[in-house]
């Protein structure tokens, strides 16, 4: 009997994503249909992201596992009609693209560039900034993202601390967990990125006591999820100059609204939550991995944990 696979995401991305599909199931050796309409009681795997639509599995009576497009599964993971795996997206296309990113904006700061570069005002200031290695870094959540972010930022010599739920151990980077582990994260860090998931354990993890923790003027990045920062707190601290700036790339609305006080503040910059997407044709190679897995028996890979939320 063929594998059917199921295509529950953006109708546009269905033209993208149905030959790469294709090739990566016909190069596992499977007999499989793949399709974005299918009886649910005939669905194998599901193919899945938000914007899909698909909210309610109770009629998948013979499905296999729901994979992910998307790294946050914050929208699914406590789905309770959803009693099969859930597997998230590890790209490595997508893990470049944050990585390029998070250096691009650690840098920004690091090499204080709005005031050097795009501020064509005659001042003649010459205050070259410091070296990394006189630079403070902080990543919270040590993930697929979080760790090969801190690894990019250590080759350029910065200072990474990292902070994690569990123990972890990556050369160069001063690795910590735990809340006293945040405390000292926060009280050493002049960049703070932001790459923790959005569970019911991280939300407003920057809040007006810990936003209190940071050296005065330190910046904040946060391409991980909007409900990460308490943003009364995080506006009240850029007012008072306790944070210096914030580049901030997702929200807890989006798009963000037009009268968010995020949009006219003379210390944040808005991006439109593009610091980085799964990437179709290193993402197809990954959900074919994992259809082939489950259809040999084997581990499927990146499985969410439904009780963590990530
Ligand atoms: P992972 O699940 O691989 O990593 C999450 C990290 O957060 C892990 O190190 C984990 O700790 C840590 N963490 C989770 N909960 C806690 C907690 N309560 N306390 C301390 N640390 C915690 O996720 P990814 O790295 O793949 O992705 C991170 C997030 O980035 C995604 O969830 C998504 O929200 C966001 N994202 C944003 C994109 C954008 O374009 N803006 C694109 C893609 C993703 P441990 O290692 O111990 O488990």
């Amino acid at each position: 009997m063929p594998v059917n696979v199921l295509f529950s995401a953006r109708p546009a991305l269905w033209p993208v994503y149905e030959p790469l599909l294709t090739k990566g199931l016909t190069e596992a050796g499977l007999d499989f249909r793949l399709s974005t309409e299918f009886a649910p009681d005939q669905v194998d795997y599901v193919v899945y992201a938000p914007n899909g639509g698909l909210l309610d599995f109770t009629a998948f009576t013979r499905l296999k596992a729901v994979l992910s497009l998307w790294a946050g599964v914050e929208k699914i993971a406590g789905n309770k009609t959803l009693t099969v795996p859930l597997a998230r997206m590890v790209d490595h296309g997508l893990t470049q693209g944050m990585t390029e990113w998070v250096v691009g904006h650690v840098l920004r700061y690091h090499l204080g560039m709005d005031q050097h570069i795009t501020v064509q005002d005659g001042a003649w200031t010459p205050d070259a900034p410091p070296l990394a290695t006189e630079r403070q870094v902080c990543i919270l959540g040590l993930g697929a993202l979080g760790e090969v972010a801190a690894r990019a930022l250590i080759a350029l010599n910065f200072n990474v601390t990292g902070w994690s739920r569990s123990a972890k151990d990556i050369p160069g980077v001063t690795c910590l967990h735990g809340d006293d582990g945040l405390r000292n994260a926060l009280s050493q860090a002049e960049i703070v990125v932001l790459l923790l998931p959005n569970t019911p354990a991280t939300v407003n993890i920057l809040n007006a006591e810990t936003l209190a923790l940071l050296p005065k003027g330190a910046r904040i990045i946060n391409p991980g999820r909007g409900p990460l920062i308490d943003d009364v707190a995080l506006l009240a601290a850029l007012d008072s100059g306790q944070i210096g700036h914030a580049t901030l790339d997702v929200f807890r609305v989006e798009p963000l609204p037009e009268q968010h006080p995020y949009w006219a503040h003379p210390h944040v910059t808005v991006t439109p939550h593009i610091a980085s997407e799964t990437r179709p044709t290193t993402a197809a190679q990954v959900i074919c991995e994992n259809i082939r897995r489950g259809e040999k028996g084997e581990p499927f890979l990146h499985l969410v944990d439904r009780d963590l939320g990530y």
